[in-house]
C-alpha cells in the first residue's frame, strides 16, 4: 500500500479531480484504508466544492466555521501544491490554475469565518428530507424567511456519487405545484457530504415543499423531498 506522504502530495489535485485516472484510482485505494487521509480530503473538498460553485452560491462558506480546519486545510494545500509541481507533467491542463482558485477560495472562507456578525444565520428548524426512488441520501435543510426570499440551509449525507458534468439541485415548491431554484451543488467525494447556504426569490411562507433532484446527467430525477 502506498504511503500516507506520498498521498497527501496528491489529495489537492485529487480534490480538484485534476489527477490521471491511475493516479486517482491509487488515492482512492489509500484513502479506503486511512481515516487520517480521508479527513484530510474532506477539508480540501470543502473549499474545492466551493470553486465549483457558482458566485451566487459563494455564502456556502459557513460564517460560524472553525477557523483551524481552514489553517489545516491551507498548509495541507501547500504541500499539495509542492507535489503538484512535482507531477506538473501528469496533470491535466489547468489544474496549477485551478490550485491558485483553491487558495483564493479558502482565503474566503477564512475572511467570512472571522466576521464579528453572522447576518444570515437560520432562523428556521432543521428538517429531514425523504429520500425517494430507492436512494439512500440523508439530508437536512433550514428555511429561513428574508426581506428577499428564502434562506435555504443544507446539510447533506450519502448523496449518490455523480457522473461528470451532473449536479444536484435544490427546489422550493410553491402550494400551486409552481417551483422556484434555491440552486445547486456537489456534494465531496466520497461520503456524498454537503453543506451549503442557498436562496431562493420565494416568500417562505408561500413554501409548501422542498425537493432535491439529480440533473445534468439524462432525465431529471427526484432523490429528496419534504413537505415544509
Ligand atoms: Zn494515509
Amino acid at each position: 500500500m502506498t504511503g500516507c506522504d506520498e498521498i497527501r502530495v496528491e489529495l489537492g489535485a485529487y480534490a480538484l479531480g485534476a489527477l490521471e485516472p491511475e493516479d486517482a484510482q491509487r488515492v482512492e485505494a489509500h484513502l479506503e484504508g486511512c481515516d487520517r487521509c480521508r479527513a484530510e480530503l474532506e477539508q480540501l473538498s470543502f473549499a474545492s466544492d466551493l470553486l465549483r460553485m457558482p458566485a451566487a452560491l459563494a455564502f456556502a462558506a459557513d460564517p460560524e466555521a472553525d477557523p483551524a480546519p481552514v489553517e489545516k486545510a491551507l498548509a495541507a494545500l501547500s504541500a499539495a501544491r509542492i507535489g503538484e509541481a512535482r507531477r506538473v507533467r501528469r496533470l491535466r491542463l489547468g489544474a496549477l490554475t485551478a490550485s491558485a482558485g483553491l487558495m483564493v477560495a479558502i482565503g474566503v472562507v477564512f475572511t467570512l469565518g472571522t466576521r464579528p456578525a453572522d447576518h444570515f444565520a437560520p432562523t428556521g428548524r432543521a428538517m429531514a428530507l425523504q429520500a425517494g426512488n430507492g436512494f439512500a441520501a440523508l439530508a437536512s435543510v433550514r428555511l429561513s424567511a428574508r426581506p428577499w426570499g428564502t434562506q435555504v440551509d443544507l446539510r447533506t449525507e450519502r448523496m449518490p456519487p455523480l457522473p461528470q458534468g451532473a449536479y444536484y439541485e435544490v427546489w422550493l415548491v410553491r402550494t400551486d405545484g409552481t417551483r422556484v431554484a434555491a440552486g445547486t451543488f456537489r456534494p465531496s467525494s466520497p461520503g456524498g457530504r454537503a453543506r451549503v447556504r442557498l436562496a431562493a426569490g420565494i416568500p417562505r411562507p408561500l413554501v409548501a415543499r422542498v425537493g432535491i433532484t439529480r440533473e445534468g446527467f439524462g432525465p431529471s430525477v427526484r432523490v429528496l423531498g419534504a413537505a415544509a
